[in-house]
């Protein structure tokens, strides 16, 4: 074994071979991968095989995609059969519900390039003979469907990265991780070590354990899973021999339930509800290549709708039942990414669908770790969207949630219960008693909304219970003045003698004078967007940040590789140090001028002014600026004083009629003005031309800031894409995000968000389309449940399009 390599990835299974490959392939050849057995000792073996394309985020989609593209490659390159069979699927519906949201599905693969259809539950039965059709009321017919050998799929990529010049070392255990004073890292094994400057935890089962060695929690846990294999079945010869085809690939999200055919007969697997987590809380070393006892109890009731759906089945003798653990996060997406606070420490874990994202995983690693970036936008698997508060016993209430709804729809107003409540601000209780109907955010629960008594959300693809009630909280901000919670906003300080200097050059735009604010977009060396912000100049030396909550993690993460290593600028997240209130609408600043001893008029404390002040008896910092687009103030204040600034504000308001408003109202208060959020307008994947937060640039800035060559260049070259507003002519759903936006009867962008504006009474999308027809005002379709509505353009803003409301 070499002592020393530029990258050691400790585990053998899928995921690690697939990095190993991928770093090889891009050129990093002196890696070697540790395997503490032979290779795929852990959930990989026994893996049943599947392959598919759908995710729910187009970006893993993608990912997904370019996985399966892979095998031919991988096969060729090691000379190892991958055993891939492209088979086709179908994806079953047995609601309605159900079809609307594989429609949804349908919409998203047109512009990811994924062949999918809408066919009938006859025509379903025609592709798959074990239907029964009268099951079903329609399903959507997937070409990209497949299933392959584990273990060949495993040993291709590992010798394709051998054969590129990456070493494998077998049974070699490692035990400890240590960080020396240099940086670099001793991977201390059962044979010695290896000092290297990156190490790459690939360790599946015992990713949990691995993470330990450098005092990391992981939020990830295994579950036991089972399929069964059938006798042979006539069914399947005979199709077989009447096509010479193999059955294709099903899944009844109805049955919770995946088929395909193994040899002459079936294979079935199920995602039961009465799931059990296996390996607690450490996984044993000696666990490798066993199986679990079968419990064929606990899928019972899945196999019972399986023997109804596919009739064949209650004819056939069950050959062998598989249960084997693999490991899921607590959204069941992978964690992958560099971890914060230890440099060259990455992750590759937590990958519940290896076979359809490992390629997808390795890809993205290998980049991030030889470019600097992942090369894609792969937010929905960076490990950074989970912070401190996924606890092992969160990630457990999580994971075990996860895996019995892994086919459930999930309907955009649902919110899902587990783990819940976990972080939770001074005013929660108040609130709630005011009927509150709380979302979740980066672990903090959230108001959603205001509920009169015995109502409550009633989950929908289209407009539900709530509309009213939130166009109701949208009135009171626009007609008079409304107060809402913003305590999910992550809020950053930055202070230090070299503060200003470190600002210019991490963000794009130009800095606000002492007293003021500005947004802030941020970009990475390629130009595109990392981050939008708030900044604010408290006192020079001191700086007031405010942007996305769920990106705190991956956005420290970020601030603290690029600061200097002088000790000039000190960066601290606040998380729910410092709690957020807002007021806005036309009496807010009355509001404010009744609780403070501050002057707040317009000439003392202008649009984007930032100060200091009391509110009632409460120690506040009070920004002039809102998301709601209208008048507006923000609101940061320390939790134990959350409570009297809330009673204040509110007793304030009650002569103008202030009225409580949730996120969704605010959801409908910025798309009557064009603007966009983090993670849905704003991602890494765009410039800030494309984005339309190019007049936040100051390209003629002197701060040479970090993507500012690039920005330039994507300023005169035009970048590729635009972001716009579409009034979109609906019925009675409004876009989610995600959706296809058609022009002149092709596909030509996507939607990012939208929904429905109470006030203008509109129904608002907005979406990415090509520069080339971004300002055409007619022609443009966007999809919604599988139909196809008018929708025009709408470049002013529906309220305030002159800024009167909101600089007056
Ligand atoms: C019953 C079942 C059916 C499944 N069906 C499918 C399917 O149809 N499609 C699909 O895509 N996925 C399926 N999966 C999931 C799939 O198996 C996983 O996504 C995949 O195996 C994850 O691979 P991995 O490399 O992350 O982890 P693992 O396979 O667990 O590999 C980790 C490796 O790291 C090694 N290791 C750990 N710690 C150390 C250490 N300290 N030193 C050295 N080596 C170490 C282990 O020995 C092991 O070989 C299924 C899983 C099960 C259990």
């Amino acid at each position: 074994m070499k002592s020393h390599a530029k990258v050691v990835v400790i585990g053998g299974g899928v995921v690690g071979c697939s990095v190993l490959f991928h770093l090889a392939r891009h050129g990093w050849t002196d890696v070697v991968l540790l395997e503490r057995d032979e290779l795929t000792s852990g959930s990989t073996w026994h893996a049943a095989g599947g392959m598919h394309t759908i995710n729910g985020d187009p970006n893993v989609a993608k990912l997904q995609k370019y996985t399966i593209n892979l095998y031919k490659e991988i096969e060729e390159l090691s000379g190892q059969a991958t055993g891939v069979h492209l088979t086709g699927g179908v994806l079953l519906a047995a609601t309605e519900a159900r079809l609307d949201w594989l429609r949804g599905v349908v919409s998203k693969g047109r512009y990811l390039g994924i062949d999918l259809e809408v066919i009938s539950a006859k025509e379903a039965a025609e592709l798959m003979p074990l239907i029964d059709p009268k099951q079903f009321v329609g399903a959507v017919r997937n070409k990209e469907d497949g299933h392959l050998d584990p273990s060949g799929v495993t040993h291709a990529y590992a010798k394709a990265a051998r054969k590129l010049g990456a070493e494998v070392e077998r049974f070699t255990k490692v035990e400890d991780i240590v960080r020396r004073p240099d940086g670099l890292w001793r991977v201390i094994t059962n044979k010695g070590e290896v000092i290297a400057e990156h190490v790459v935890n690939a360790g599946g089962l015992w990713a949990r354990e691995v993470g330990r060695m450098v005092g990391l929690e992981l939020p990830v846990l295994a579950m036991e899973h089972m399929y069964l294999i059938t006798e042979d079945m006539p069914e399947v010869a005979d199709w077989n021999a009447k096509t010479g085809t193999e059955i294709i690939h099903a899944v009844d999200f109805d049955g919770e339930l995946y088929l395909r055919q193994e040899r002459g007969g079936m294979l079935m697997g199920t995602y039961e509800k009465a799931n059990k987590v296996w390996s607690e809380f450490s996984t044993p070393w000696n666990f490798g290549h066993e199986l679990l006892e079968p419990d064929i109890d606990r899928i019972a009731p899945s196999l019972e709708v399986g023997f109804r759906h596919f009739p064949a089945f209650q004819k056939t003798g069950i050959k062998q039942i598989i249960n084997g653990p693999f490991t899921f996060a607590p959204d069941g997406n992978p964690l992958v990414g560099p971890v914060r606070g230890l440099p060259g420490f990455w992750v590759a874990c937590g990958v519940m669908a290896g076979f359809s994202q490992g390629g997808g995983v390795g890809l993205a690693l290998s980049n991030w770790m030889i470019e600097g970036d992942p090369g894609a936008d792969i937010w929905a698997m960076d490990v950074a969207r989970y912070g401190d508060w996924a606890t092992m016993a969160y990630t457990n209430a999580k994971v075990r949630e996860n895996y019995s709804r892994r086919f459930s729809i999930r309907f955009p107003n649902e919110e899902l219960p587990a783990g819940r409540p976990l972080k939770t601000t001074p005013v929660y209780d108040t609130l709630a008693a005011k009927g509150a109907q709380w979302g979740v955010s980066y672990g903090l629960e959230v108001p959603l909304w205001y509920a009169p008594d015995g109502v409550k959300d009633e989950f929908s693809w289209r407009r539900s219970t709530d509309f009213d009630h939130v166009g109701k909280e949208v009135a009171a901000v626009r007609n008079c003045v409304g107060l809402s919670e913003i305590s999910n906003f992550a809020k950053y300080t930055v202070t230090g003698a070299g503060a200003a200097a470190w600002l210019d050059r991490i963000f794009a735009c130009k800095l606000p004078k002492r007293g003021r604010m500005t947004l802030a977009p941020m970009l990475k060396d390629d130009g595109k967007l990392i981050g939008d912000f708030t900044l604010a100049n408290i006192d020079d030396n001191e700086w007031f940040i405010a942007g996305s909550g769920i990106a705190e993690q991956f956005h420290m993460r970020w601030f603290e590789a690029h600061l200097p290593k002088d000790g000039s600028v000190r960066i601290e997240a606040f998380g729910q140090k410092l709690t957020g209130l807002a007021i806005a609408g036309p009496r807010a600043r009355a509001v404010l001028a009744k609780v403070t001893r501050a002057d707040v008029s317009n000439a003392a404390f202008p649009f984007m002014a930032v100060a200091r002040m009391d509110i009632g008896m409460a120690p506040c910092l009070v920004g002039r600026v809102s998301y709601t687009g209208d008048l507006g103030y923000e609101i940061w204040v320390a939790p134990e004083y959350q409570r009297a600034a809330y009673q204040a504000l509110l007793a304030a308001g009650e002569e103008f009629g202030i009225g409580l408003f949730g996120s969704r109202a605010l959801n409908a208060l910025r798309l009557e003005k064009n603007y966009g959020s983090w993670a849905r307008e704003y991602r890494p994947i765009y410039g800030p031309l494309e984005a339309g937060l190019d007049r936040f640039v100051a390209y003629g800035k002197d701060a040479d800031f970090v993507g500012k060559q690039a920005a330039l260049a994507e300023r005169k070259q035009g970048g590729k894409l635009r972001l716009r507003a579409f009034i979109v002519d609906a019925g009675d759903a409004d876009v989610i995000g995600d959706e296809a936006i058609w022009h002149d009867g092709a596909v030509q962008g996507w939607v990012t968000s939208g929904g429905y504006a109470h006030n203008a009474k509109k129904s608002v999308a907005l979406g990415y389309v090509p520069k080339e027809i971004a300002d055409n005002t007619d022609g443009f379709e966007i999809e919604i449940l599988g139909k196809r509505h008018a929708a025009r353009l709408q470049s002013a803003p529906l309220f305030d399009a002159n800024f009167e409301r909101m600089r007056g």
